[in-house]
């Protein structure tokens, strides 16, 4: 039977539209459903600052976008700082040490947004269908069948796979039956764009509380917009907090929360002097244990949503996009069928190491900086302080927060799929 479409992603966000521009070229039918309307508020593009890692610009490179992002407005992190509030251990990152010209960069999502939806819209080969759901799926031996709901008239499509790129409440992973590894972390971060009496220098901090981690990222904002008028002053912030001190942060005005910020952060980036309005994110653990099955495959969110501790959940995703094409474009190239059990096989071997290398990293560091038990604290910061005098594990935490470990796709090494 031939299907409708080869390629059926569920889910056209920060991952899925990814996805869908790194397939543009492949002679692959491809039909995108995305559950925001055009034009609509989409809840992947935001107002988050995202932290892209120095790989992910790579790939970004390879998928001819990056140029647009840099040019919307993506700011260079060119050190960070770590360190443990209230204690003694430090440590510090730099791109001259590293020998790249930045270590990541900070783009707005809304941002990423803009340049991800017209990639989306211009894909000659992808059908997009938004607004629209998925309502129903069956995997059979060599198609997939699914039922979606598109702007209020039902409709059924067949693929030979289907990728899940529909975040961490994915619809795909529910009507498979699939169970992700959930855990709460007890934490939500409050997150605001903030400005300083002092310019960032392309600064980028984590500071580790008793409520988590504090990032402050440099963020210059979109060009040409108000937010960047703030330019080299402005800031990304991500408070943590716990779960039962969020309502209470919500309701502080502008000055009771930059005083708050001032306190739990110190003076280290200058004096804060404005805040934008804050938003809150409820911080949990989402891990799928296989991401492949039967004609399925499960990338981004849908897939694994971690602590937003070192910025690593869309990188994490961004990678999956580009092995996926990667071993799509080899099985199409050899004439294999997509949604094969052996293709799908092999994206999943390629991956593993890296979902279990960043969800070590993510949760460890939310886990191990959380907790006050002064054993645990004196040996973290022993690790923090190790870190900062030997180069060789200073070099290994770099190339995980760089997303530079294990083996890089063809399109971060300017290669093309
Ligand atoms: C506070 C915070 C800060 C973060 N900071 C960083 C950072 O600095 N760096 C970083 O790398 N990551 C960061 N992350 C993680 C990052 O935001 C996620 O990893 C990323 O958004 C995942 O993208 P996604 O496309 O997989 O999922 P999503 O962004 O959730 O997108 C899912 C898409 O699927 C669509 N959809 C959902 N259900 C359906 C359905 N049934 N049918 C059709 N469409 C559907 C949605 O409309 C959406 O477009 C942060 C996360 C948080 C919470």
């Amino acid at each position: 039977m031939q299907p409708d479409y080869d390629l059926l992603i569920i889910g056209g966000g920060m991952v899925g539209a990814s996805l869908v521009h790194a397939l543009r070229r492949l002679p692959l039918r491809v039909a995108v459903v995305e559950a925001s309307a055009p034009g609509a508020a989409h809840p992947s593009f935001d107002a988050r600052g995202i932290a892209l890692a120095q790989g992910s610009k790579r790939i970004f490179d390879g998928l001819g976008l990056w140029q647009a992002l840099d040019t919307e407005g993506a700011t260079a992190i060119t050190n960070i700082h770590v360190s443990d509030r209230g204690r003694f251990g430090s440590a510090r990152l730099s791109a001259r040490d590293e020998g790249v010209e930045a270590l990541g960069y900070v783009a707005e999502a809304n941002v990423l947004g803009r340049v991800l939806e017209k990639a989306l819209a211009e894909a000659e080969n992808a059908t997009v269908l938004r607004p629209a759901h998925l309502t129903a799926l069956e995997i059979g031996n060599e198609v997939v069948s699914a039922r979606i709901d598109h702007d209020g008239a039902a409709r059924s499509l067949t693929a030979r796979l289907i990728v899940a790129a529909d975040g961490g409440r994915s619809a795909v992973r529910a009507l498979l039956g699939e169970k992700a590894l959930r855990l709460g972390y007890g934490q939500t971060a409050v997150i605001a764009y903030v400005t300083t009496d002092r310019p960032h220098g392309g600064w980028a901090y984590e500071r580790f509380t008793d409520t988590g981690p504090l990032a402050l990222l440099p963020c210059n904002g979109a060009r040409g917009t108000e937010e960047s008028a703030a330019g080299d002053h402005r800031w990304s912030v991500v408070y943590s907090v716990r779960d039962e001190q969020v309502e209470e942060m919500l309701a502080l005005s502008d000055e009771q929360f930059l005083a708050r910020l001032q306190e739990r952060f110190g003076h280290r980036a200058g004096r804060f002097l404005t805040t934008s309005p804050r938003q809150a994110y409820p911080l949990v653990l989402n891990f799928l244990r296989d991401h492949v099955r039967p004609r399925a495959v499960f990338i981004g969110n849908a897939a694994h949503a971690i602590h937003p501790v070192g910025g690593q959940g869309f990188n994490l995703g961004l990678r999956d996009v580009a092995a996926l094409a990667e071993v799509l474009a080899d099985a199409v190239q050899r004439g294999e069928d997509v949604g094969a059990g052996a293709v799908l096989e092999r994206y999943a071997r390629w991956r593993r190491a890296d979902y279990l290398r960043a969800l070590a990293f993510t949760d460890g560091l939310a886990r191990l900086f959380s907790s006050r038990f002064p054993p645990l604290a004196l040996v973290r910061d022993l690790g923090l302080l190790g870190m900062d005098l030997l180069p060789a594990a200073k070099h290994l935490f770099a190339a995980q927060a760089m997303g530079l470990l294990g083996k890089q796709p063809r399109l971060a090494r300017g290669l093309g799929i």
